[in-house]
């Protein structure tokens, strides 16, 4: 899929990685932080004095970023999926993905919307069990094949509980709590612990985002 990115733009992160967009293609050079990066991206296209749900200001140390199509259904830290907000509007929308949230705020009777929020969540959960909610297009499967001969897990495998949760939700729900996310030549930008189980059990192919308008320069 193609990410929305600013026309110009320049990053450069402590990890010494850099990122920068060059005729319509964003460039990631190094090591660079997934969230820390989307995060500036999004910012920078959707502002930051704004909640976008309100239309509240947002004071600098009070602004948070929506997942519109929510994290614990799978949604991922890219520009398309992310929301400038105020931490009230964050919290109220909880796990409900933008469309379900924008109906629930125009309902006026308190009783009535928590009944709306219940069934919204109990929907999501139930659709859950097969899959992400996310737009369709979005994620694809992906052969990890190559992808495995050029990850070192050193440090992956040391991250015991974030590895046991992979684990045990995978043993409940038999698919992966979110899809990774791969650059347009093939590099695993998000998602190396989802690797590292697929790894271990044998697993080839896993949904992926692949970002089409991203390339990975080596060092
Ligand atoms: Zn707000």
């Amino acid at each position: 899929m193609i990410i929305d990115i600013p026309e110009q733009f320049f990053y450069t992160a402590e990890t010494y990685g850099k990122a920068f967009v060059e005729g319509n293609i964003l460039y990631i050079e190094g090591r660079i932080n997934f969230e820390s990066l989307m995060y500036t991206i999004t910012y920078s296209l959707k502002g930051y004095t704004e909640c976008q749900y309100c239309g509240r200001e947002l004071l600098v140390n009070r602004r948070t970023l929506d997942h519109m199509y929510p994290r614990c259904f799978g949604g991922v830290s890219i520009p398309n999926n992310l929301l400038p907000c105020c931490p009230s509007c964050n919290r109220t929308k909880s796990c409900l993905t933008y469309s379900q949230f924008v109906h629930l705020r125009r309902i006026q009777s308190k009783s009535k919307r928590d009944r709306v929020f219940n069934r919204m969540v109990e929907r999501n959960n139930f659709k859950y069990r097969n899959g992400f909610i996310l737009p369709k297009g979005w994620v694809t499967y992906y052969d990890i094949t190559q992808a495995l001969t050029q990850i070192r897990f050193d440090d992956v495998s040391q991250d015991k509980v974030v590895n046991e949760k992979i684990e045990m939700f995978y043993f409940k729900h038999k698919h992966y709590h979110k899809p990774i996310v791969v650059t347009a030549n093939g590099w695993v930008f998000d998602g190396l612990h989802i690797l590292y189980h697929a790894k271990k059990h044998g697993i080839t192919n896993v949904p992926a985002i692949i970002l089409d308008n991203v390339i990975h320069l080596p060092y």
